[in-house]
């Protein structure tokens, strides 16, 4: 119920002043935003102050290069709210990545982490760098780097990062060593997505994916699709993408058309995901098996059963939605889809599994971590994959309860589940002022 008339003055805020309301990214969450507090009537003090971060930190990291000159790149920790618990989200190195698109992801965040039930907040770091580009020195030294710039600001009771798109286990094993050299002691706590030899958990390489698949499966349950047989895409074929195509590889479904950033790849018949796994593990990238060339985008609108785009954000716009042909849309990545184009999918009876419950399990495993972590005791794969199942499809039932009892997508639907979650913390805890 709405407390609060709108203000008459509107204060300045931080999407102005800093232009986030520029980026793409940024106007995709706003505009879902706005549609999910408009159907939960959202209190306007509260919305105004969700809309924007908590916190935006941007560094400059200096890095000593092979050559021996030293290259300065952009670095940002973005914490969007912390009203659950501690923020959480990944570290992304990309090449186009910039604030704006930090800043939705931080708040993508918080939606996950709550329509999860996790007690956790959101938040999101990144460099702006092509990480492919670079050594393993050179990595090594711009993530130590970046690590100490953003050190005033995280912590393993204040926001703990984990890897996203461009960083992985061994990052997070680099993140551990820095912040461990300067405490003078092992401190694991820092970020979550860790090898397990430095006590990370098992499964949590895995849990993204896994979790894409559970949410299809219960998709699949609600509208008679079996997955023994069907048909599905991946762009992407990441961390996200290849555990995802191992689990519908268990379920009998059929991999048609894949892509990656050498581009995209068809094959009407099917392929040998082992064969895809062995092609990547030996020349890093898809590059060169066996079927028909396409550019990658193109993939998305080959027809089938399930498309799960696993790859950069806003990918699926007005253009290409009208040419998407499949009865699942199952969100691995972060923010493929924009508003426009949800319309469009709607209409055309596409069922969407939207971002912040299709990708939640890697978070959710990261939890896990942070919580076995902190007892210094581990769980098996066996009871961490049920309690990842339980929490998933419980926050997709969650999720889909509400869209039918309030007759809205799916994604506002699980936008107002989360939301409200962080809006009834938000009273409780009360304005510090
Ligand atoms: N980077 C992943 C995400 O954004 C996982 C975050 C985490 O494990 O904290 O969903």
């Amino acid at each position: 119920m709405s407390h609060s008339s709108q203000s008459m003055v509107e204060s300045p805020s931080m999407e102005k002043d800093l232009t986030l309301a520029d980026s793409p990214a940024y106007r995709r969450n706003i505009e879902n935003f706005d549609n999910a507090a408009k159907v939960l009537n959202l209190d306007s003090n509260i919305a105004r102050r969700l809309r924007q971060p908590e916190r935006i930190l941007i560094v400059s990291v200096p890095v000593r290069m092979d050559d021996g000159t030293v290259n300065v790149y952009t670095g940002y920790r973005v914490q969007h709210n912390d009203s659950l618990g501690p923020y959480k989200g990944g570290i992304r190195f990309h090449e186009e990545v910039d604030l704006g698109e930090v800043s939705a992801l931080a708040m993508s965040m918080t939606w996950t982490c709550a329509v999860m039930g996790l007690p956790l907040g959101g938040g999101k770091g990144a460099v702006k760098v092509d990480p492919f580009r670079l050594s393993r020195r050179e990595l090594q030294n711009l993530t130590r780097r970046y690590t100490a710039e953003i050190l005033p600001i995280i912590g393993p009771n204040t926001d703990v990062p984990a890897p996203d798109m461009g960083t992985n286990e061994q990052t997070m094993a680099w993140i551990v060593d820095t912040f461990s050299q300067r405490l003078g002691h092992f401190a694991p706590a820092i970020v979550t997505g860790k090898p397990v030899e430095v006590g990370g958990s098992v499964l949590r390489s895995e849990a993204t994916g896994r979790g894409v698949v559970y949410t299809i499966e219960e998709a699949a349950n609600e509208i008679g699709l079996n997955l023994k047989g069907a048909t599905y895409v991946l762009h992407g074929f990441g961390n996200v993408g290849t555990f995802a195509a191992q689990e519908m590889t268990k379920r009998g479904a059929k991999l048609i058309a894949v892509a990656d950033v050498s581009g995209g790849y068809v094959n009407k018949s099917g392929f040998d995901v082992h064969q895809l796994f062995e092609h990547v593990r030996r020349n890093r990238t898809l590059e060169g098996i066996a079927a028909e060339r396409v550019p990658a985008l193109d993939v998305l609108t080959v027809p089938c059963d399930v498309l799960i785009p696993a790859a950069t954000g806003h990918v699926i716009d007005s253009n290409n939605a009208p040419k998407i042909k499949c009865k699942i849309m199952a969100e691995g990545a972060n923010g493929p889809t924009m508003p426009e184009a949800d319309v469009i999918l709607e209409r055309n009876g596409v069922f969407t599994i939207p971002d912040i419950v299709c990708n939640a399990g890697g978070v959710t495993v990261s939890y896990f971590e942070w919580v076995q972590g902190g007892m210094h005791f581990f769980w098996n794969e066996e009871e961490i994959d049920t309690r990842l199942q339980a929490i998933i499809r419980k926050g997709y039932r969650g999720a889909r309860a509400f869209a039918k009892d309030h007759n809205v997508p799916t994604r506002i639907a699980a936008l107002c589940v989360g939301i409200s979650r962080v809006d009834k913390a938000m009273r409780l805890r009360g304005l510090y002022a």
